[in-house]
């Protein structure tokens, strides 16, 4: 997996090296300041990197009982430090005045049901492409292992309803990522760049699929679960040790 990181993100983001018990208590609690600057850089790189067009797509960080979300329709690039846009987990606005993503039914589910510090929502091109497809993306590589095993394609819904969210929590049981039918990805993580590296990985295997499946007259040969469960558990291994 890529190691690349974001500045500050890493210390940042909740769940990451802020909150060893062993660091300084002032470092324990993250900053919502630091986390948002954090979050926008990644909501930016979403966009540099190709994985949204525009004002699609959306980033989310959880502190605390805080969740710093992107507001809707706001290119990245113009967001500042007192943009800072923050609701609780049941949706209600506690920090700033832009309007919270329309996506936010789907960031608040993942909250409510697993461990997740941080979120993130794309419609990058080849993993929206196979949600058009299949059901779920064949296991073509031992990195969806990394997502917990098969990636499933959510149900199609209405862009930022609950029925959505029910759709993609569904489809993320037992999983940090997932595919929107005809819409996109979601996946999350313990930081904003470890979300960001699932849904790049995703991205990436879904253009491995499309390529190796687009072979005339030959079949991508693919991987059993108990495979992806074994690469999996290496992978929570995987990189330099500290
Ligand atoms: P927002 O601009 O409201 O975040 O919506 C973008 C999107 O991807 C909706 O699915
Ligand atoms: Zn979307």
């Amino acid at each position: 997996m890529a190691e690349e990181r974001q500045g500050t993100a890493e210390e940042a983001a909740p769940g990451g090296e802020g909150e060893s018990p062993h660091a300084d208590p002032e470092r324990r609690a993250p900053d919502p300041a630091r986390v948002w600057e954090a979050l926008v850089a990644t909501a930016r790189r979403t966009v540099t990197d190709g994985l949204v067009v525009g004002t699609s797509g959306n980033v989310s960080a959880r502190v605390g009982d805080l969740v710093l979300v992107t507001p809707t329709g706001v290119p990245y690039d113009r967001l500042t430090p007192d943009d800072i846009t923050g609701v609780d987990l049941t949706g209600r606005q506690v920090l700033g005045t832009l309007v919270p993503t329309s996506e936010l039914p789907l960031h608040l589910a993942v909250y409510r049901t697993t461990g997740a510090r941080a979120v993130v929502h794309t419609h990058a091109v080849h993993a929206t492409a196979v949600s058009t497809l299949v059901p779920e993306l064949p296991a073509v590589h031992y990195m969806a292992g990394a997502l917990g095993g098969t990636v499933r394609v959510a149900a199609y819904a209405t862009y930022g309803t609950e029925e959505l969210a029910e759709n993609m929590l569904r489809a993320l049981a037992g999983r940090s990522g997932c595919l929107l039918r005809n819409h996109g990805t979601v996946t999350y993580g313990d930081t904003l760049d470890q979300a960001y590296d699932r849904t790049a990985q995703l991205e990436w295997m879904c253009r491995l699929w499309l390529t190796a499946s687009s072979v005339p007259g030959l079949t991508p040969s693919l991987l059993t679960e108990a495979q992806l469960a074994e690469a999996g558990a290496r992978l929570k291994g995987y990189g330099q040790r500290r």
